[in-house]
């Protein structure tokens, strides 16, 4: 058996920057930090976080210290809501979210209707909403665009000026789809579409066809609630079998029997320690 890393495994460069920025503070000790849902969708670094202190609530009405910002961003109204009660806000929103909220900002200011493709339940696109005033069309990547029409959305987006975003992390080519279909269905005078899925993500999702090549099956590092991590999956899973795990300890040794290479792959909320560990864990396997 063979074992091939992917290039670029491990924390992103806005997780890596959150998680930073929130280990720093915990460790000065001045102040008590909480996080609206956890700071990143990994079990293992959100238990280490909470050991060191950081509180993940689920209602701001139980901030009674410092709120952090998370990565993905959060609602403008619950920003405004902190800061109205005096609670001191410590913003991690990654630089590359930052920037689809500026250009959700240009596209209301300068009155687009805005569409939002994402998971409707994540906060970065609830985040982004936010931005929109609450009235952005949020189209589901997994989706095609009927249920936008048949739920009356036709009239909004009957605009002659429409500007689309997407979540940062959905899948490229899912993107493409619905730009595409929503082109044709709705061809308004103007039709901005902002390239929002950032490089990272692109880096990694091009990386499943070049690995593709290479290997028999696939194993995708990261929870599944994390969306670039289930993109990942989703992307090996139409080339090679693929399995979804988040700690070396969930390997099943039937999956790779007949395995002669299999590639390793994460998502950008898995740290590098457990890529490493899982591809020692496969190394064992080989040796038994
Ligand atoms: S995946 Fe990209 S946008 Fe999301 S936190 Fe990482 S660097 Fe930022």
């Amino acid at each position: 058996m063979k074992i091939v890393i992917a290039e670029d495994t491990g924390f992103c460069y806005g997780v890596q920057r959150a998680i930073g920025l929130v280990k720093r503070r915990l460790e000065a000790g001045k102040e008590e930090l909480y996080s609206l849902g956890p700071l990143i969708h990994n079990r293992l670094v959100m238990k280490e976080l909470e050991k060191k202190g950081l509180k993940i609530v689920d209602n701001p009405s139980r901030i009674k210290g410092s709120l952090i910002i998370r990565s993905h961003g959060l609602h403008p109204a619950l920003i405004e809501e902190a800061r109205r009660k005096k609670i001191r806000v410590i913003d991690t929103t990654c630089p590359f979210v930052k920037s689809v909220q500026k250009r959700v900002k240009y596209l209301v200011i300068m009155n687009y209707e805005v569409i939002i493709i994402g998971n409707p339940n994540h906060p970065e696109v609830g985040a982004l909403a936010g931005f929109a005033r609450d009235e952005a069309i949020i189209i589901d990547q997994k989706s095609n665009i009927n249920p936008v029409f048949n739920t009356g959305q036709i009239s909004k987006i009957g605009a002659k000026k429409v500007g689309v975003v997407s979540q940062t992390t959905i899948n490229v080519k899912d993107y493409q789809r619905i730009i595409s279909e929503l082109y044709k269905k709705i061809g308004p005078e103007e039709f901005l579409v902002f390239n929002t899925i950032c490089e990272i993500t692109k880096k990694r999702q091009k990386e499943v066809a070049k690995l593709s090549r290479r290997v028999d099956s696939f194993l995708v590092l990261g929870s599944k609630e994390s969306s670039n991590t289930r993109a990942l999956y989703e992307l090996c899973k139409k080339r090679r079998p693929a399995f979804l795990i988040e700690t070396p300890s969930q390997i099943k040794e039937e999956w790779f029997k007949t395995a002669g290479t299999i590639g390793i792959l994460s998502g950008t909320s898995t740290p590098d320690w457990v890529v490493k560990a899982t591809a020692d864990a496969l190394a064992r396997l080989k040796n038994e």
